[in-house]
């Protein structure tokens, strides 16, 4: 059993890494898998469990989706994605990474300003990317 919950995780988190510039509910990541046939789907209730842990193990970010109740998950590439700050595009979902120095920069100054000490792997800026506010790209 416990094999099985592997082999179903890193199935889920590959699939998340190959489409690493989109964000997916529970359901649309059911209903994508399904379309590619990835091996047997786990049923919803273990496929939140595993997304979970996935968030826990910190491979994953979850995200409040506007405009719904539900969650979007999106993983991070990348090793070392606990040590810099992430900002999120809200119209296309894209997750860019802020440089490691940048990022320190910036909370070592949000620190001495307000003495408050930023959770730096918990942290997403929201907002639009330069493709979304510049490209025009609406197909
Ligand atoms: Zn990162
Ligand atoms: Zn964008």
């Amino acid at each position: 059993m416990a094999e099985y919950i592997t082999e179903q995780k890193t199935l889920l988190l590959n699939f998340l890494r190959e489409h690493g510039d989109s964000s997916y509910t529970i359901d649309e990541i059911m209903e994508k898998m399904s379309e590619l046939g990835e091996g047997t789907l786990p049923g919803k209730s273990t496929l939140y469990r595993l997304m979970n842990r996935l968030c826990d193990e910190g491979k994953v970010k979850k995200f409040a989706r506007e405009g719904s109740r539900g969650f979007a998950y999106q993983a991070f590439i990348g090793e070392h994605c606990s040590t810099h700050l992430h900002m999120k595009c809200v119209s296309c979902g894209k997750l860019l990474h802020l440089g490691h120095e940048i990022s320190d920069e910036l909370l070592d100054r949000i620190k001495s300003v307000s003495d408050f000490s930023v959770s730096e792997s918990d942290t997403v800026l929201f907002g639009s990317c330069a493709d979304c506010r510049f490209g025009g790209k609406n197909d």
